[in-house]
């Protein structure tokens, strides 16, 4: 139908789209946001996307299956969704492999808070399940997203990034970090440059497309899906399974790229990924976004001293009330409150934390001392990635870089 309309038409229905969208959350790869003063409705994007939530028996199964705790972020609901991750397991179960995939797009100096969240879980699960790991460094998309930054500036992101990504402890004989710019080459660097110049609108011209995007922008969603089949990597996996099963865990928000995936997967006769999803960390001001690098007073970077971190946790947005009468009288409200939502995240003593949330939603503690209990979490986190951090050498990063097999990748 949509070919025989006119492009008003056409607009309309466009907008109509983005009124209804505005009026409701946007989750997407490019923005995660609600109403203000709401918050991301989790149930309605399992219900939309079409995946499923993570529940308790799942979590035991992992314990089992591992034997070991399942990690915080499993016990407390940030890993909340999946898609065929008991498929994983059943097969796990039968003694057959799986490798794991996650990534990054560089368009930071530093990583935050909230881009540790999927290298935490994923280093956690390489150890729990003795598997491999690819990671990929999308300096493409950023490229081609951006409209400052240089192919030049992108790549050497990647390899600053690579260092905060190595810091969170990933196993070198079981991990491959990949740039797709530096591990395709000149000849694919300038496929970017060439598709970054020309606009749909040109294309259209000379090829029938529509639109003002760099026509490079719709070249980019099958560059994400490919680590997603294992004969993408030819020196880890060929003579091995050329199936064989991969599991992404990422912040739900990559789960469009992974549905246009999977929906791919049977023509080409690859098996289907399996994904294990994020909630998000929330910006320091409100419940309605996620902690992100385009606005960096949402969010708290692994670079940031212990001044910053104090000073950025004091001006979080706080469900404690004004006073300490209307704090003894009506308690936190815990569901706004972002110091307490982060130590969900980063305090592991499951006795402390509900302690904190009894205490303080309950009003006999004030915002005061979870700000400070948060800073100290907090600032060991960081303390603790800066120093792994400053032992990463560039000889280490292209050691992870390297085009190699990896001989002990399921020991
Ligand atoms: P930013 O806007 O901060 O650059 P991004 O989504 O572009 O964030 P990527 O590097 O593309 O960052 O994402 C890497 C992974 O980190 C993805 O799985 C992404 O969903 C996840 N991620 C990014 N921000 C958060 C957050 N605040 N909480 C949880 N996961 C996050």
């Amino acid at each position: 139908m949509i070919e025989t309309m006119g492009e008003k038409a056409i607009q309309e229905i466009k907008q109509l789209l983005q009124l209804s969208e505005s009026m409701e959350q946007v989750v997407n790869p490019y923005e995660v946001s609600a109403k203000d003063g709401g918050k991301i409705d989790y149930d309605k994007i399992v219900e939309k996307f079409g995946c499923k939530r993570v529940d308790q028996s799942l979590i035991d199964r992992v314990h089992r299956l591992t034997s070991r705790d399942p990690h915080v972020f499993l016990r407390r609901g940030v890993f909340f969704a999946h898609r065929d991750f008991n498929e994983i397991l059943d097969s796990f179960e039968r003694g057959d492999k799986f490798y794991l995939y996650t990534g990054r797009g560089p368009s930071s100096e530093a990583l935050h808070l909230g881009h540790l969240i999927p290298f935490m879980f994923t280093k956690y699960l390489q150890e729990a399940f003795k598997v491999p790991v690819v990671i990929q460094l999308t300096d493409d998309e950023k490229f081609m997203w951006s409209k400052t930054l240089k192919v030049e500036d992108t790549k050497r992101l990647a390899r600053e990034n690579i260092k905060d990504i190595i810091a969170c402890g990933f196993d070198v004989e079981k991990t491959f970090i990949f740039s797709n710019i530096e591990h395709a080459g000149t000849f694919y660097e300038n496929t970017l440059k060439i598709g970054k110049c020309v606009t749909v609108n040109k294309a259209n011209a000379i090829f029938g497309f529509a639109g003002e995007d760099p026509v490079g922008k719709m070249g980019f969603p099958p560059v994400q899906a490919a680590p997603s089949f294992a004969s993408s990597f030819q020196h880890l996996f060929l003579g091995k399974d050329n199936n064989l099963r991969c599991l992404i865990p990422c912040a739900i928000d990559q789960d469009p790229y992974f549905r246009m995936t999977r929906d791919v997967a049977p023509r080409l006769d690859y098996s289907k990924s399996a994904l294990i999803e994020s909630k998000f960390l929330p910006s320091l001001k409100a419940m309605n976004g996620k902690m992100s690098a385009s606005n960096p007073n949402s969010a708290i970077y692994v670079t940031d001293t212990t001044k910053d971190i104090k000073k950025k946790v004091n001006s979080a947005f706080s469900g404690g009330k004004d006073n300490s009468t209307e704090q003894e009288n009506a308690g936190a409200d815990l569901e706004v409150d972002i110091p307490f939502k982060y130590l969900s995240f980063f305090l592991d003593d499951d006795a402390e934390l509900e302690h904190i949330k009894k205490e303080y939603g309950e009003g006999r503690m004030l915002s005061g001392p979870v700000k400070q209990r948060l800073t100290e979490v907090l600032t060991e986190v960081v303390e603790k990635h800066r120093k792994a951090r400053a032992a990463v050498t560039d000889e280490m990063v292209n050691a992870f870089m390297a085009v190699r097999p990896l001989p002990k990748m399921f020991d």
